[in-house]
């Protein structure tokens, strides 16, 4: 492609910000504003063009792209189809340039260019499971922007082209498999998808495991978390294992520890667990480093070393989400005035791609918050100079309006209840319920806490602790705490019949 391209890790704040706002008025130029339905109108009611962004300051006069702007509705039932870039022959035939290459390389091959820009290939669908899933359309230029995203991901999680890889992400149209699978192919390292509990289960992916003794484990951390507690019981040895990659779900430091203790029982010294954050709509995913040379110099010395288990549990040295300033720009505006933030400061994650096509949207409002902002200064552990995403990423969608009493609604954060679970040393894999007194529509909503207790503990004592830790942090106590074996715990989280393991479910029946 260009110069940024190759240079996405080397380039200081002020080279990236200016080079992002050229970008982004190119692609603005060129791309958005002649094919894009919807951001046509936007621009037109808000007397913007291209050259409205003279520098990256300028991208707040773009209005936010929302979820909800998304949704079809029955007032407008092509909605989604207006965020697609439907190219026009005319227009694409006066963009500078085509002139000049249609008598160079001839009209056959400029045609084929145009197609390979524009025509839809391939589609993701967001993962929301209150709203209908949202259809992300891919270009061919899409998928090799894919599978370059995918390819850093592999770059920055120190992979290696000798590795072998096990992809335990669900095989469904959602980001995160497709992007690992082009991930692989792309860095050119031999990967095997098992297509998580609900294809291979528990059972399959162990008995691959085995099989394929891979240097990588790639999955949802409440999956992987149930496939190292089966091998830990059914004593299977993985010892090739370095290093467990999660997405499609927020990560915990407390579950960090957790796997990488059973990793350890099953053989693996010091694995490294990596987290990355990705969403449909910027269709790609970031990912944490590690210094390659460390963590090989810690490979050679382990097999001495202090057990994992013997350590407490305290926050890894996280590197942050490496992100690709030439692909897209990550905005942290307050999630009330919608006004950015200066760096370092928390709020919530905006993203607008660069070289997208397909369904594109501008400054899309995730509703997932960081508390730890974005920085522009070398990365300590990789040396990349990229910007990078810190610290906790908790999502809107999992605040909830609960009826805890008779007379107001309460809003309960169930992204910080999470991590207070994920922390409990005694406590394994767990569920938080939302139901109904009685099951009836009009009455209080309960929470019920389901939990694995490790360890032999105390069910009385352990119980206490669990609900003053719930009540320190979100003020609310769980109306019951029931306990359950590993086996148990599956079923509850749909281990091998969801596609996706939940840990926060609601059965709260709707008033009719
Ligand atoms: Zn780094």
């Amino acid at each position: 492609m260009n110069f940024l391209w190759k240079q996405w890790h080397n380039l200081p704040e002020a080279a990236v910000r200016q080079k992002q706002a050229a970008r982004l008025r190119q692609f603005l130029r060129d791309a958005v504003l002649p094919f894009s339905a919807h951001y046509r109108r936007v621009f037109q009611e808000h007397q913007l063009t291209a050259r409205s962004i003279q520098s990256l300051d300028d991208l707040a006069k773009i209005p936010f792209t929302t979820k909800a702007d998304l949704l079809n509705t029955p007032e407008h039932p092509e909605r989604t189809k207006e965020f697609v870039l439907i190219p026009d022959e005319k227009i694409l035939s006066r963009r500078s340039g085509t002139v000049l290459r249609a008598l160079l390389e001839g009209r056959g091959a400029v045609r084929k260019q145009f197609e390979a820009e524009f025509r839809p290939v391939f589609m993701t669908f967001t993962t929301g499971r209150s709203a209908e899933p949202v259809p992300f359309i891919y270009s061919q230029q899409d998928m090799k922007v894919l599978a370059e995203a995918g390819r850093r991901v592999m770059e920055v999680c120190g992979a290696q082209p000798e590795q072998r890889l096990l992809n335990a992400f669900p095989y469904a149209p959602h980001l995160a498999f497709w992007l690992t699978h082009y991930a692989g192919t792309e860095f050119g390292a031999m990967m095997f998808s098992s297509g998580g509990g609900k294809v291979m289960g528990t059972e399959g992916t162990l008995r691959l495991m085995t099989k394929l003794q891979p240097d990588n484990l790639i999955g949802i951390p409440t999956f992987l978390y149930h496939v190292l507690s089966q091998a830990v019981a059914e004593k299977v040895r993985c010892k090739n294992l370095r290093n467990i990659v999660l997405g499609g779900e927020k990560v915990s430091d407390g579950l960090r520890e957790k796997l990488r203790e059973l990793a350890q029982e099953i053989g693996a010294e010091n694995v490294t667990v990596l987290a990355t954050y990705g969403f449909t709509e910027a269709k790609m995913a970031f990912a944490e480093c590690q210094d390659i040379q460390l963590s090989r110099a810690r490979q050679q010395a382990a097999g001495g070393g202090a057990r994992a288990s013997d350590r407490l549990l305290t926050p890894a040295a996280q590197s942050g989400y490496h992100l690709y300033p030439d692909l897209g720009i990550v905005e942290i505006v307050d999630p009330k005035t919608g006004q950015p933030v200066p760096n370092g400061q928390p709020g919530e994650i905006v993203f607008t791609p660069l070289a997208a096509r397909g369904t594109v949207v501008l400054r899309y409002r995730t509703g997932d918050c960081t508390d730890g902002g974005l920085t522009y200064e070398q990365c300590p552990v990789c040396r990349r100079v990229v910007p990078r995403l810190f610290g906790n990423i908790s999502r809107t969608s999992e605040i909830r309006e609960m009826k805890l009493d008779k007379i107001k609604g309460t809003l309960v954060d169930f992204n910080e209840l999470e991590h207070v679970l994920d922390d409990v040393p005694q406590v394994g894999a767990w569920q938080l319920e939302l139901r109904k007194t009685n099951d009836d529509p009009h009455e209080r909503d309960e929470i019920i806490l389901h939990v694995q207790k490790l360890d032999g503990a105390d069910e009385t004592r352990l119980a206490r602790d669990l609900s003053e830790r719930c009540f320190n942090t979100a003020d609310v106590h769980p109306n019951k705490i029931l306990f359950h074996d590993a086996e148990k715990m599956r079923e509850l989280q749909g281990v091998g019949t969801q596609i996706k393991e939940q840990k926060l479910v609601d059965h709260r029946p709707k008033p009719k």
